[in-house]
């Protein structure tokens, strides 16, 4: 069917690639185009007569130069932005110069604030349209398959939704103390945030980690879980009408919670540049050096995932609950793919929201969010894909 571009060779990335590869019918070619090209080219080596036609590139996805150059040498259908979200902009722009659709799996945060939030992918919207291309932002789980869930939710089973739990338990053990299972300095950044939960069309701001419940999961059994900021509650508190609460919720380990605080303690989770020696460093990057790469714990992680929503809202005027999630499994996706469940459960949705744009299902002028797209064909491909679904009439419910 076409031609895809990714950016990026990292733990998400390499899911996504292998799983374009078993759809070589919609992913004929795919050019890898990374900063270490040595890692694009361990994949092609890999995935090399099993399917799509792969090629390599080296690029820094920080200058929108060098991606249009790139483009216009490849002719990509559509562009997948697995880099890290800093490089979201410089690639939606070389996108609107090439007039070629684009897809991410997590929303633009400037390197030097900690914040991520829509506002600027959303700001894109006039200038996607007049160009005719597509933008599919947040295709990974969580922003991704919730969203998804969410729209299927409302789709087939309320009239109205009041009320979305998002809980994210992460079941695995990779056996080390203290390791993230994506990207470090995002990972960090992301839980060492205030939280913040939708209510009533307003933010309720709350301090890191203060808010902490417990969830009996499938897969995985009774888990500690914290509320945190995420970047779905945004669009869904736009996207899905009558919504009066959004909240979000992630598991954690006592190893990971005690590791964090003292890194947070003596100052090796900041942002901001120190002085060493001469030689200027953040110290949350020096720290994402010394940790275990994320695409390296497939081998080691053990356990299950268990990600989903749980629906509060109105069908026929009488009250309804109802929970839609996935549990998957760290070592049956190493033997599929040599990745963890996070990577996978991230990496599939990646792959299905580029073949719902690549073969025109998704595809319209401007810059849409998941859950504003028809669920039922990504629903479908979910069960298709490795990620199939469960639907619960009667969940226990989040206090
Ligand atoms: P990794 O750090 O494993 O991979 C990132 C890749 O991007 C690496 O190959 C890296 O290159 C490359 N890269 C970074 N900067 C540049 C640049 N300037 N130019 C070109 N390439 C660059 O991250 P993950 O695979 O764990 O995460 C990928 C994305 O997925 C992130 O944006 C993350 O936030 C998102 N994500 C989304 C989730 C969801 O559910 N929605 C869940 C988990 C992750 P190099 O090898 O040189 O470092």
């Amino acid at each position: 069917m076409g031609k895809v571009l990714v950016i990026g060779a990292g733990g998400v990335a390499s899911v996504a690639i292998h799983k374009m590869v078993q759809n070589s019918d919609v992913f004929e070619e795919i050019m890898i185009a990374t900063r270490t090209k040595s890692k694009a080219d361990a994949l092609k080596e890999k995935l090399d007569g099993k399917g799509a036609v792969i090629h390599t590139a080296q690029v820094d996805a920080d200058q929108t130069g060098d991606l249009i150059d790139l483009m216009m040498d490849f002719g990509p259908d559509v562009v997948v932005n697995l880099a890290l979200p800093y490089q979201d902009l410089t690639i939606m722009e070389a996108c609107l110069a090439t007039k070629t659709d684009y897809v991410d799996t997590a929303n633009y945060e400037p390197k030097d604030e900690a914040k991520f939030e829509y506002s600027w992918q959303w700001n894109y919207k006039k200038r996607f349209e007049a160009a005719g291309i597509t933008a599919l932002l947040g295709t990974g789980f969580d922003p991704g398959v919730t969203g998804v869930f969410s729209a299927y939710a409302l789709k087939h089973q309320f009239d109205e939704i009041n009320e979305i739990d998002i809980l994210d338990c992460n079941g695995g053990d990779h056996g080390y103390p203290f390791a993230t299972n994506f990207n470090p300095e995002i990972n960090i950044r992301e839980v060492s945030a205030p939280g913040s939960y939708w209510e009533n069309g307003n933010w309720v701001h709350t301090k890191p980690m203060e808010i902490k419940r417990h969830y009996d999961f499938e897969g995985t059994g009774v888990k500690e879980m914290y509320l945190l900021h995420h970047e779905e509650l945004e669009s869904l508190g736009v996207n899905i009408p009558g919504i009066k609460r959004i909240r979000f919720f992630m598991t954690f380990g006592e190893s990971y919670l005690t590791h964090l605080k003292v890194l947070e303690n003596v100052g090796l989770t900041s942002i901001e540049p120190i002085n060493y020696h001469g030689q200027e460093i953040i110290p949350i990057q020096f720290l994402k050096a010394l940790l275990p790469d994320p695409a390296s714990l497939g081998a080691r992680t053990i356990g299950k995932t268990n990600i989903g929503c749980i629906f509060k809202g109105k069908k026929d005027g009488i009250e309804k609950t109802y929970r839609l999630y996935n549990v998957c499994d760290h070592q049956e996706c190493y033997k599929e793919v040599g990745s963890q469940a996070i990577s996978y459960t991230t990496g599939v949705p990646a792959m299905i929201g580029a073949a719902l744009v690549m073969t025109g299902k998704w595809k319209k002028p401007g810059v849409y969010n998941v859950e504003e797209f028809d669920p039922d064909p990504y629903m479908d491909l979910l069960n298709q894909w490795g990620l199939p679904w469960v639907e619960d009439f009667n969940p226990t419910l989040v206090d």
